[in-house]
């Protein structure tokens, strides 16, 4: 039941944000979701480093900004006693009067964070999901992790009233990613998955994946692939930080008369590929995160 706010923890009920942050009239800020297993912080120098580089694509100076990031997610796990969770970390431009461009004298950006209970997605990942295959609506860059959301949200929203667990999106017949995870195939044995540029997150799980496949002598390339190469794939899943791998078992398009078709990939149960990922990445928790 605590807060971060400017690198200092309160209590949750004493946190407030203005009514001119810019995080809250623009979404004019960014964010991380950090893992936490066994009430340590996994793979958390990377997300550190990677809203690094998204306060600098937006030009938010904030100086430390690993170091801060690191303790900051170190304190709310004790504070809250984490075992299995996530912590929630974001830093907005600060607060000005509104106008769009940047405030002419300089702001304080306002850096917050939460940790909270969450318990690693077994069944999901064990069992395999749904998906739904939406437009992507979302802006042009996405390799920013930014506070604007609303495609993400409206996206998801739609999968979770059609019964399906993740929407992933396709841009011009291209697949590009989940709505809050990236997406994988697996076509003539090796993994494909869209190349880390303007249209997708480059996710910390993402990564990790391509080092395990190397490790497991899996090829794994970074190319685009079609929607007809989707359906046709042996093996799809989706990773993310909470998500961690989880299978596709089918994929449900909608037409223009709002009728729903479904496409199983490859038998409909997770498949080997993915299967030894999955079992790659969980060696990885356990051994990273160990007492
Ligand atoms: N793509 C989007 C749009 C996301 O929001 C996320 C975040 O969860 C990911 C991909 C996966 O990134 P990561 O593995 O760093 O959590």
């Amino acid at each position: 039941n605590w807060a971060l706010y400017q690198d200092t923890l309160i209590p949750r009920q004493d946190a407030k944000i203005d009514i001119e942050d810019r995080g809250y009239q623009f979404g004019d800020g960014v964010y991380e979701v950090i893992r936490v297993y066994n009430g340590k912080l996994f793979l958390a120098e990377a997300h550190a480093k990677r809203m690094e580089r998204s306060l600098k694509e937006l030009r938010i100076p904030f100086p430390d900004c690993t170091k801060r990031v690191l303790k900051g997610a170190q304190m709310l796990v004790e504070a809250e006693g984490i075992v299995d969770g996530i912590v929630y970390l974001q830093i907005s431009r600060g607060i000005a009067p509104r106008v769009h461009q940047f405030p002419s004298s300089a702001t304080i950006p306002i850096f917050t964070g939460s940790a909270s209970s969450l318990p690693r997605p077994f069944s999901y990942m064990d069992q395999g999901i749904e998906v739904l295959l939406l437009p992507d609506i979302r802006w042009l860059r996405n390799d920013i992790k930014s506070l604007n959301l609303l495609g993400a949200v409206l996206s998801k929203q739609q999968a979770k009233e059609r019964g399906c667990y993740e929407a992933i999106l396709e841009r011009a017949g291209i697949l590009t990613e989940g709505s809050s995870s990236n997406l994988f195939i697996v076509s003539r044995g090796e993994l494909l998955t869209h190349p880390a540029n303007n249209l997708i997150l480059n996710g910390i799980t993402r990564l990790e994946i391509f080092r395990l496949a190397a490790e497991a002598k899996l090829a794994c390339k970074e190319v685009t692939y079609t929607v007809d190469e989707l359906f046709a794939a042996d093996e799809a899943f989706i990773c993310g930080t909470t998500t961690e791998i989880m299978p596709i078992r089918t994929v449900t398009t909608i037409d223009a008369e709002n009728r729903a078709y479904h496409y199983t990939i490859g038998t409909g149960a997770p498949g080997p590929l993915t299967k030894t990922l999955q079992k790659a990445f969980d060696r990885l928790v356990k051994d990273v995160t160990a007492d």
